[in-house]
């Protein structure tokens, strides 16, 4: 069994000045409750870098909170890291050194209509995108968001909000009317679209303009959409299974003018048949109560028909059927036959955990621009089916093993484009800095390792990066990432990949606001920050000690325990997701996902 790491012992925040008292808790590293308090979704995945210790975190109790660790930060020439969330894959909502965090998470919890009609609310920061689902759906009304149910508010503005209703209704920030920021100069702001900050905070890049306290959003009502549809189910994974939806997906980007009333999305989730006994750093910090998921080997395919011209507008099966019948013999949750409000079936998108894999990982995220033919020519859908079978490696030999044990993947494919999609609509209004709003389809490839499987985990990512970036690469001559799932750790150092240039110059642009309003970079907290180099405030490698992963000898003892446990007969993938289909969720045992997954 691997060591839990351990953070070094600092006894106190050696600053110039007196640390300030504060209405909420502080909890400054050495206490012991620090390393419960740090931790957050990119802990495990960046313990070798040391960038998520912050010297103290900061539960800002509000405003008075947030100003006075601003004012404290200036004066001592150090940064503060705003962290609501706590889901930014790179890490960047954390810090280090001198750096002070502020978390957010319970400070901004109102909720207000601002019209008798439910059409526009005003709410703070502090929600779960679970929470603030349930609470618009107590009304029957809606927005589009990202479907994670514990990614908060704070963060999913600034960086989008990409979700399951891409196509029919946007991006989540596309509905933001204004916001409420405090700035590195102390002051309360309202920003309302037209403004450099509303350009800047929306897209740019987050947490480096300021904080973030409240937003006014435009709000759907289900009524509007009377008919709308949805399919939610899960089938076992198999290469031509995913191949073959995947050819549907192409089939839709290949009619330019497909409705923009579908969505369709397709998550592939698979660990090995076999359990090693590895105690992980994000097993240490599962919180209480919350659940332990299993997944066989799945593909889940979302789709939606938005009934956007209302009564109007006459159902057509087609396009779900097609889905269905490649597909073939699956548990479907929600079904198309009957119509289901867009409110719940904006809550059925969300996934009820709080990560895949208590696991570090990999990440990817690629966007492309290719149309149908290109991706055609180039037989993506064969190729990256190729990349998915090969790095969960399910189908190994049974009578010889695995020659590599695959690791635990979290793929989704979905398709954002067409000219009626309005992820495509609302990108030409310029009001936001959102890049790559050209996308056809966003491609997520995560990979989840034990510690004996580091190595194999960067190849297959090196593999898939092929996929992008040259003129003969098969998803996108370009290599276009995106800021909600981000995997480098210094944002300047690839902007070029980040950002577009629509409108030209937008990375200069933003870099400029950037200056106006935070010129002593209060909210430069690590390398995850536009604008740099910048005189970065504090230094980043004082008092840290950098938490190590498994030793050369332990990695290759769990690897060959791995191994050996492949030699023992298991299920095919097939079979094993109908066994654990039927298992019945029990308290206190691991649960397959679809028995606790319910809007
Ligand atoms: C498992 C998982 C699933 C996800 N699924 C989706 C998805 O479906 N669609 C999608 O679009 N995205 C998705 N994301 C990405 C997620 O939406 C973004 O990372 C989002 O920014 C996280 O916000 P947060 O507040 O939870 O995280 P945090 O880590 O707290 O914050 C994220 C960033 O925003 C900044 N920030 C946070 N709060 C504030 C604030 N109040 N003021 C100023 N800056 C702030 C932070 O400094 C950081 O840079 C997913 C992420 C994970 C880990």
């Amino acid at each position: 069994m691997a060591d839990i790491p351990i953070p070094e012992i600092v006894s106190e925040i050696n600053v110039k000045h007196q640390f300030p008292e504060f209405k909420g808790k502080v909890i400054k590293r050495g206490d012991v409750d620090y390393d419960a308090q740090s931790y957050q979704y990119a802990s495990s995945s960046h313990l070798e870098e040391g960038i998520i210790q912050p010297a103290a975190i900061i539960k800002a109790a509000d405003d008075s909170d947030v100003i006075k660790a601003i004012k404290y930060a200036r004066e001592n020439k150090i940064a503060v890291a705003v962290r609501t969330g706590g889901h930014q894959y790179s890490g960047a909502s954390s810090t280090s050194g001198k750096n002070i965090q502020l978390d957010l998470s319970q400070t901004y919890k109102d909720f207000d209509w601002d019209d008798e009609n439910c059409t526009s609310v005003t709410l703070g920061i502090s929600f779960p995108l679970g929470e603030f689902n349930a609470k618009l759906r107590e009304k029957n009304r809606f927005v589009p968001h990202g479907q994670c149910q514990y990614v908060n508010l704070g963060g999913h503005i600034q960086t989008g909000g990409y979700g399951q209703l891409a196509r029919s209704f946007g991006l989540f920030s596309d509905h933001v009317k204004k916001f409420r920021i405090i700035t590195a100069d102390g002051q309360v702001r309202w920003v309302s679209q037209g403004e450099d900050l509303f350009f800047a905070v929306l897209g740019g890049s987050p947490g480096n303009f300021g904080v973030l306290t409240h937003a006014t959003l435009h709000v759907f009502r289900d009524q509007d959409y009377p008919n709308s549809r949805g399919l939610r189910a899960a089938y076992p994974y198999n290469r031509q299974r995913l191949k073959d939806l995947l050819d549907v997906m192409i089939e839709m980007v290949e009619d330019e003018n497909f409705p923009a009333d579908y969505d369709y999305c397709i998550t592939v989730l698979s660990e090995p048949p076999f359990k090693t006994f590895e105690i992980t750093y994000d097993m240490a910090h599962r919180k209480e109560g919350q659940q332990m998921v299993a997944w066989p080997p799945m593909i889940v395919v979302f789709a939606q028909w938005a009934n956007l011209q209302g009564d109007k507008q006459t159902y057509n099966p087609d396009f779900f059927n097609k889905i269905k019948k490649v597909a073939g013999k699956g548990l479907v949750q929600v079904s198309d036959k009957e119509h289901t409000p867009m409110s719940t079936l904006t809550g059925h998108w969300i996934v009820p955990i709080s990560r895949e894999f208590e696991l570090p990982y990999i990440k990817r995220t690629y966007s492309s621009n290719s149309n149908s033919q290109r991706l055609k020519e180039h037989r993506w859908t064969d190729w990256i089916s190729d990349r998915i079978e090969d790095g969960s490696n399910w189908n190994y030999d049974q009578t010889s093993g695995p020659i590599d044990v695959g690791c635990n993947i979290a793929a989704q494919f979905q398709h954002f484009g067409g000219t009626n999609s309005r992820f495509n609509q609302n990108g030409k209004r310029n009001s936001t800095s959102f890049s790559w709003r050209d996308a056809n389809i966003l491609c997520t490839v995560d990979a989840f390792y034990h510690s004996y499987q580091y190595e194999q985990t960067i190849e297959w990512q090196k593999g898939n990066d092929e996929g992008v970036g040259k003129p003969e690469s098969t998803f996108c001559e370009h290599d276009r990432r995106v800021l909600w799932g981000s995997y480098d750790l210094d944002l300047s150092a690839s902007q070029q990949y980040y950002y577009d240039q629509n409108p030209k110059g937008k990375y200069e642009r933003l870099c400029k606001i950037k200056q106006k309003y935070d010129p002593s970079g209060v909210f430069t907290p690590n390398r995850f920050c536009i604008g740099l180099p910048v005189p970065v405030p504090a230094d980043s490698k004082d008092g840290m000690k950098k938490r190590t992963k498994l030793s050369g000898s332990e990695t290759a003892k769990e690897r060959a325990a791995a191994i050996e446990l492949t030699k023992v007969p298991q299920l095919s993938a097939e079979d094993r997701f109908w066994e654990m289909a039927s298992t019945e969720r029990e308290l206190g045992k691991t649960v397959p996902l679809w028995n606790i997954w319910r809007a």
